[in-house]
């Protein structure tokens, strides 16, 4: 077997047994990523000698004849909106650049205490405001399984990568879909976790009532090794929980017997793809077989979801970005006579259209006036959108839609057309809005060969229950072990 082509737990398997070393492992990543990343073009930047001495730091180890934890010298790939240390983090921004963050994030200090391999920094969409990656600053990711197309948004260098073999599991965010939608194109596992499980603590912000850093990885149980890797409290981040985290590992019983499953009607909306449709409607059928037992449920808000998402995020992300004036870091402008004229053409230059978009939009709903009639407005009916969701899980355990109403779209094809861009995440905002944890897998191909993913929702702080569902369903099919045809 390709060493690239390892899911983590696999690869630990090998370095314990000692088959292989981190740093051939490491190198092998490399080797592919020379062979397929002009095509995909998920990375914005290898960070290859500090990854082959983080390496053989971990062989040292194993040599030594110690104990190595699950993430232990495996190579990684990053998000470039999470902060490294010395390491360029552009966010997918032109205005940052040239940022090096004189700090890890909370996330990759815990990854390095457990001694995980950084391969790079994967390309995403300006901000993480899109769906597509065709907003990043730099480059568009190309989808794995057809070059022409998109591989979902924003962490689509995150998902193409995972599913090209780039890395053997990648981090990515998500603030209404952004993780599950590219996984969900991708043909990988995505797992957004619960509001406040993982430290935002260095994570460029978004809007910060929304985002959560969560793994992307080739199945089931690298997501759960990943998500335990990186969750718990961090002082450094107000919102993040004190709450203990289970080992997400023992979660993975392949059994799910008597868990009862809703199907929200809203969620078969008019338009979706037939593919996705039947699909999802198969996977439902399945889990049934293992012994689920599903019911119908309603979340009857559901249809204010994406016009709720737009007021709250944009107010958020224009009062977060205003940070970037080319004063303290990132880009500025050298096209000026005094202060007001540099603030302006800094961010008139270092910002893309979709931001500029986001920060206008944001800026209205939250202008004297107009606060009421919409920034408050959407903070109730979010309210209402999360009690939903509360009333459907006193009678199930989890719920179970299409992570994106079609499979990925064309590159280009929904670019001059925003309100279409923000529809292809109709089906994972309201999560976001919720809180509440959710995964997508692959559960199908559409008839052109392009991959379907399956969303699973569950209670806040319940991403065990999520995992195990989850993995009965993986176990019982092979659409995860479907490669790309870039070969
Ligand atoms: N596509 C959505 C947006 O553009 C979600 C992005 C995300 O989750 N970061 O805002």
């Amino acid at each position: 077997m390709d060493l690239h082509s390892l899911t983590i737990h696999q690869l630990h398997d090998l370095l314990v047994r000692k088959e292989v070393t981190s740093r051939e492992a490491t190198e092998a990543l490399y080797r592919r990523i020379g062979e397929v990343d002009g095509k995909i073009k998920a990375y914005l930047m290898l960070t290859e000698v500090e990854a082959i001495r983080q390496a053989d730091e971990v062989d040292r180890k194993l040599i030594r004849g110690e104990e190595i934890g699950d993430l232990a010298g495996i190579p990684i790939g990053l998000k470039d909106i999470l902060c490294t240390k010395g390491i360029l983090t552009t966010c997918g921004s032109k205005i940052l650049g040239n940022y090096v963050p004189f700090y890890d994030g909370t996330v990759i200090r815990r990854l390095k205490e457990r001694e995980a391999v950084f391969i790079g920094k994967l390309n995403m969409d300006e901000f993480a405001m899109g769906s597509s990656t065709e907003n990043s600053g730099f480059q568009t990711t190309r989808n794995p399984w057809d070059l022409q197309r998109i591989p979902g948004g924003s962490s689509g260098g995150s998902a193409a990568a995972v599913a090209a073999d780039e890395c053997i599991a990648a981090l990515g965010t998500d603030t209404g879909g952004s993780i599950r939608q590219p996984a969900s194109c991708c043909g990988v596992v995505g797992l957004k976790p619960t509001y406040g499980r993982v430290s935002r603590y260095g994570l460029v912000a978004f809007a910060s009532s929304l985002d959560q850093i969560g793994p992307i990885t080739k199945d089931v149980e690298d997501c759960a090794i990943l998500l335990s890797g990186i969750s718990g409290y961090d002082p450094c981040d107000s919102t993040s929980v004190n709450i203990e985290v289970p080992d997400f590992k023992r979660c993975l019983v392949r059994d799910v017997k008597g868990v009862r499953i809703g199907i929200p009607d809203e969620y078969f909306i008019e338009g979706m793809d037939p593919d996705v449709e039947r699909s999802a409607k198969e996977a439902i059928d399945l889990l049934k077989k293992l012994g689920a037992e599903v019911k119908a449920i309603s979340l009857p808000h559901t249809p204010y979801a994406v016009a709720i998402y737009y007021i709250i995020c944009t107010a958020e992300a224009s009062s977060n970005l205003a940070r970037y004036d080319g004063v303290k870091y990132g880009f500025r402008s050298n096209r000026y006579e005094d202060l007001m004229e540099m603030y302006g053409r800094t961010r008139a230059e270092g910002f893309g259209k979709e931001v500029k978009r986001r920060i206008i939009l944001g800026t209205y709903v939250l202008s004297a006036g107009y606060y009421d009639a919409y920034y408050r407005k959407a903070s109730q009916v979010r309210t209402l959108m999360r009690n939903d969701f509360e009333a459907a899980f006193e009678k199930v355990e989890v719920i179970v839609a299409p992570t994106a109403p079609t499979p990925a779209f064309r590159i280009g094809e929904k670019v001059e057309d925003p309100l279409q861009m923000y529809l292809s995440d109709i089906l994972t905002i309201p999560v976001n809005l919720a809180g509440i944890p959710a995964i997508s897998l692959p559960c199908g191909f559409s008839r052109e060969g392009l991959p379907i993913g399956l969303q699973i929702m569950g209670k806040h702080f319940d991403e065990g229950m999520l995992l195990r569902v989850a993995y009965a369903f993986e176990q019982n099919t092979d659409f995860h072990l479907k490669k790309p045809p870039i070969a």
